[in-house]
């Protein structure tokens, strides 16, 4: 599909459009809308909206603050929970500075510039999320409980699940919004849930779990529920991951599938293991990038938590799904939903290829599982841990010219300085823990 700026204006007409939407992402990836009425609509599409991009985190100063908004024409999008007469929609945009060149601090434009370094080499990048989140109640006030009603129905006299009638819901949306939903379930935990969407290139996807995450909160909302992306919003159960599956596409191939390789996995496949291994601890940062996301990353509830690879185990940091031919992909499971795509899939990307371009052979892989070895054995083996904190991601972050060079220079500190500022906020706080354990005893 390649729409024209004709297909979008008709198409806007069509459907009865009166607002749209120009929407892209600051660095920590949360969205951010410039509202407009169909009557600019043309203006919009030309690239000459303007915006302010000096509240905006990760963007720029006062006195270069604005910005123009290039909209991409093939995310045009009416979003069918708004009224159909007088209908929204939205085109997802990339930012662009006064003298016309795609801005740094543009985490769409990052992913943009990495693909076409893979591209150069001949290679597309597609990508398949599993996103997990939960669905929590609400409290009198409107307020976000961890209250699910999975413990609660077993109270009920109506054994109604409010939460499989939304989790259907979202489905039905995401597919009136053209989305091929794979598979959808309740997950391990009370309240959990997991969405799989249909895999695309990295550019789409990464636009797809942004739109994703909107319409699962929207319909959550609609249903007077709260659904959350948080990584580990309940203690003592498993959190939310979004498993990240990767296959490099070379020809019209899949460049990852080999027949006669080991495993039937091709050199390209094996390198870009070992990139990742590689760079795992360095891009931690961005793919688990809050204080909370380690608090996922801990053994007991099948999240990894150290740095090794298998095709048949599924407790490690990479597993090899069974799937062969042109479904032969890995599947980083790492990641959690509220890491900002667009980098993380740069980042991810990043390390395969540095993987393919300097033939990095991946360590024997881990067939057991290493829930059960002990230290010694892991460290014989030379398996690494992930990041144990949010503190120890941005120090190796800090230390990657890998990860620098991936993410631009202002990206790169921008993000290191609202991380940091996040970090010490959370280390100066006295928390319940301390107070349970000290209060009383010292
Ligand atoms: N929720 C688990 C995690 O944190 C994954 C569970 C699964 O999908 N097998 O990654
Ligand atoms: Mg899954
Ligand atoms: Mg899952
Ligand atoms: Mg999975």
């Amino acid at each position: 599909m390649a729409l024209t700026k004709e297909d979008v204006l008709r198409l806007a007409q069509e459907n009865n459009v009166k607002f749209v939407r120009l929407q892209f992402v600051d660095i920590l990836g949360t969205v951010k809308n410039v509202a407009i009425t169909v009557e600019q609509l043309e203006k919009a599409l030309d690239g000459e909206m303007m915006f302010d991009g000096s509240s905006i985190e990760g963007f720029v100063r006062i006195e270069e603050s604005d910005m123009y908004l290039k909209p991409d024409y093939d995310t045009f999008l009416v979003l069918p929970w708004r009224p159909q007469d007088g209908a929204v929609a939205r085109l997802i945009c990339d930012v662009y500075t006064p003298e016309g060149k795609p801005f740094d601090g543009c985490p769409r434009g990052t992913l943009k510039r990495m693909l076409a370094k893979a591209a150069e080499l001949g290679y597309t990048m597609n990508v398949g999320p599993e996103c997990e989140f939960f669905l929590f109640h609400k409290d009198e006030k409107g307020k976000p409980t961890t209250i699910t009603h999975d413990e609660g129905g077993y109270f009920d006299l109506a054994p109604v699940d409010m939460g499989e009638n939304a989790r259907r819901d979202m489905v039905l949306t995401l597919e009136k919004m053209g989305f091929e939903i794979e598979a959808s379930h309740h997950e391990v935990a009370e309240g959990q849930h997991e969405i799989d969407f249909k895999y695309a290139d990295a550019l789409r996807t990464a636009d797809n779990i942004v739109t994703f995450k909107t319409v699962v909160r929207t319909i959550a909302q609609m249903h007077n529920l709260h659904a959350t992306f948080m990584p580990k919003p309940v203690f003592g159960i498993n959190g939310s991951g979004m498993h990240t599956n990767v296959s490099l596409f070379k020809n019209g191939q899949n460049a990852f599938f080999d027949p006669n390789g080991e495993y039937q996995l091709s050199k390209d496949a094996m390198y870009f293991i070992g990139g990742i291994v590689k760079h795992a601890r360095s891009i931690a940062a961005i793919t688990n990038p809050l204080v909370n996301s380690y608090k996922r990353l801990v053994p007991g509830y099948e999240a990894p938590v150290y740095v090794a690879w298998s095709p048949k185990n599924r407790s490690p940091l990479i597993r090899i799904p069974a799937k062969r031919g042109m479904s032969t992909r890995i599947e980083l499971r790492n990641p959690d939903p509220a890491c900002n795509p667009y980098l993380a899939l740069t980042v991810i990307l990043a390390a395969g290829l540095d993987g393919i371009l300097n033939k990095i052979e991946p360590p024997a892989p881990t067939n057991r599982n290493i829930y059960d070895m002990t230290e010694e054995e892991r460290i014989a083996e030379g398996i690494a841990s992930l990041p144990g904190s949010l503190q120890e991601a941005l120090e190796e972050m800090k230390k990657s010219e890998l990860v620098r060079e991936a993410l631009g220079e202002h990206i790169f500190s921008k993000y290191v300085e609202a991380k940091t500022a996040e970090w010490d906020d959370y280390r100066t706080k006295v928390t319940q823990w301390e107070l349970d354990n000290y209060l009383a005893r010292y």
